[in-house]
């Protein structure tokens, strides 16, 4: 996929041809809306997650390509004390994908709807004050397979309603004690529509409304009215919400709503090797498991950012997962996969090695500096080249050196030459030894005539390695990441129970070009042989810290087998 075909998935063509557009083209042609407008509305008790994305995707991409708004609808009709953290996280979030709600706003906003709806409700006979307890309600119920009980409180007059209501909204009573509900069909085949409870009475200050309110909408019950006093014409929500549809349409109908919103129910995004709740997430978080929402290794869209996922890739990697009513688990691979497709196109390339070992080259003048060309992206010739600095002293990785090799070794050993990236052919001559037995350094000769990659005879090298100027570059952290967790479904069972513990591995003593250092927070290379790395935040003057967002190849895919 090319820049410009990663640009149009980010903006315009997400979920070409989805089910849901069928829906909303056949509505606008018979004239039951003459416009389209989504919300998004997520409750702010968590960061979100890679299942969120796809939401997110298809609620603004709707809006969008039907010329229509979407607003950021966060869901605040528990009045438990939520988190600022978690309100601007989402919304920092949801920019970082590149959408911009219409406008913020809360479910708690249409509190006054919903309260104006229940009355309402009550004078057409639709509503009841009910005194049940919790446990007798559940006794009333019924099961799927047994249709429950009409409550003894479901005959009061209309009158009768609409005084105990309003000494509800005026806390004469406690929590329990009474609730407003809904009357429907103790019959009925769907639990939802069981005489569910409309409003709770609850002695809790609400973050926006102060202590105006002592009791408060379900959910079920302000979603609908929240979507449709807003404009919303399609509330588009995960299928789990497709058995409270009837709900959903019976509170609009009844409650004499004229242009109700219309519900349409599409499949989670699941994936392998994640957690797609934000409670599940939170339990990691709590447990000190990972460093907090944003860890590198949390599906969070705050971890995967830091990770260095980037945004036209994660919405790339949704629309490839598709739109659909199917109930499916996407591998961690494709995501990977799309990650590293839209690096290698714009990644710039650079090097540094995770296990250094020095190279003295004996024969390259002793001061002097000279300055190499690499390519910054072979993908993108427009993005040109970069000088690198090259002396005497250079580093390379300690696993490109073998005194005794194995058969097929094409690095460097005694007498062997490589190419260096961009640079000379180098010869290996002789491992000096420390005390310990280790090697402390390696002595090479280099031809002078190779400058570029070849030389004037055509002699071939088995193996091209990458190298680091030790007069001209920097220390570096660089973590390395597995999967979270040992099994495709962390869910099942106790999440921490299925926690790799191998899932970081810290390198201390990195080295990195010179170049590197500096780069903020974000930003991402190719580290030339080693795969993809993004600068992370922890990252200091004096060292500078990497994330290994992906690797260069697909290694887990055969791993697993
Ligand atoms: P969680 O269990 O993580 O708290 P939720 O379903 O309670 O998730 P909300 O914050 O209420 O999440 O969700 C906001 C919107 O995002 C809802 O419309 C919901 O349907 C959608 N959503 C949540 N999880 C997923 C997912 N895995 N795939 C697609 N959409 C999702
Ligand atoms: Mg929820």
């Amino acid at each position: 996929m090319n820049n410009t075909e990663y640009e149009e998935t980010k903006n315009n063509v997400l979920f070409e041809g989805n089910f849901i557009y069928d829906l909303i083209d056949k509505d606008l042609e018979e004239g039951v809306y003459d416009h389209v407008q989504t919300r998004f509305p997520p409750e702010p008790n968590g960061y979100l997650h890679v299942g969120h994305i796809k939401a997110i995707a298809m609620d603004f991409t709707t809006a969008k390509k039907y010329g229509g708004v979407c607003n950021l609808r966060l869901d605040d009709t528990n009045p438990v004390k939520e988190d600022d953290e978690y309100v601007n996280a989402i919304i920092d979030d949801i920019r970082w994908l590149g959408f911009e709600p219409n406008s913020v706003v809360f479910g708690s906003n249409y509190f006054d709807a919903c309260y104006e709806a229940a009355i309402r409700l009550i004078k057409k006979g639709k509503a009841f004050v009910c005194d049940l307890s919790a446990e007798e309600m559940r006794q009333y119920r019924g099961t799927l397979t047994e249709p429950g009980k009409n409550s003894p409180y479901r005959d009061r007059s209309v009158e009768e309603n609409l005084d105990l209501f309003e000494r509800m909204r005026k806390g004469e009573f406690e929590p329990g004690e009474k609730t407003l509900r809904a009357k429907i069909d103790m019959a009925s085949g769907n639990l939802n529509m069981r005489d569910p409870i409309i409003y709770r009475i609850m002695k809790v200050p609400h973050d926006r409304c102060g202590d105006k309110w002592c009791i408060y909408p379900m959910y079920d019950f302000n979603h609908p009215i929240s979507d449709t006093v807003e404009g919303v014409t399609h509330s588009l929500c995960t299928l789990e919400f497709e058995d409270h549809r009837p709900l959903y349409e019976w509170v609009l109908k009844e409650a004499g709503f004229e242009h109700p919103s219309r519900q349409i129910e599409f499949a989670r995004l699941n994936l392998s090797y994640a957690l797609t709740s934000k409670r599940r997430c939170l339990a990691l978080v709590n447990a000190g498991v990972v460093s907090g929402w944003d860890d590198p290794r949390m599906a969070t869209i705050a971890g995967m950012r830091r990770r260095g996922y980037p945004a036209p890739a994660l919405l790339n990697f949704v629309n490839t997962a598709g739109m659909s009513k199917t109930y499916s688990v996407v591998e961690y691979s494709l995501l990977e996969y799309c990650v590293r497709d839209y690096l290698n196109e714009h990644a710039e390339r650079a090097m540094a090695v995770l296990k250094p070992l020095k190279v003295v080259i004996k024969n390259y003048p002793e001061g002097k500096t000279e300055d190499i060309s690499i390519e910054i992206n072979p993908n993108d010739p427009g993005m040109g080249t970069r000088e690198v600095t090259f002396s005497r002293e250079i580093y390379i990785e300690a696993d490109d050196f073998s005194e005794v090799p194995p058969k097929g070794y094409k690095r460097l050993s005694p007498g062997v030459e490589v190419r260096l990236k961009g640079g000379y052919y180098i010869k290996a001559e002789k491992a000096v030894y420390n005390e310990n037995g280790d090697i402390d350094h390696l002595i090479c000769t280099y031809d002078p005539e190779s400058r570029g990659g070849t030389t004037p005879d055509g002699r071939k090298v088995k193996g091209t390695i990458q190298w680091v100027d030790a007069n001209n570059c920097h220390d570096a952290e660089i973590r390395l990441y597995d999967r979270l967790f040992n099994t495709p479904n962390p869910s099942e069972g106790e999440v921490l129970d299925n926690v790799n513990p191998d899932s970081l591995k810290v390198v201390e003593n990195a080295k990195i070009e010179k170049y590197l250092h500096g780069h903020k927070a974000g930003d991402t290379f190719q580290f030339m042989r080693l795969g993809y790395f993004t600068v992370d935040k922890d990252s200091t003057d004096e060292k500078m810290v990497f994330n290994r967002t992906v690797t260069l190849k697909d290694s887990w895919t055969t791993k697993q087998k």
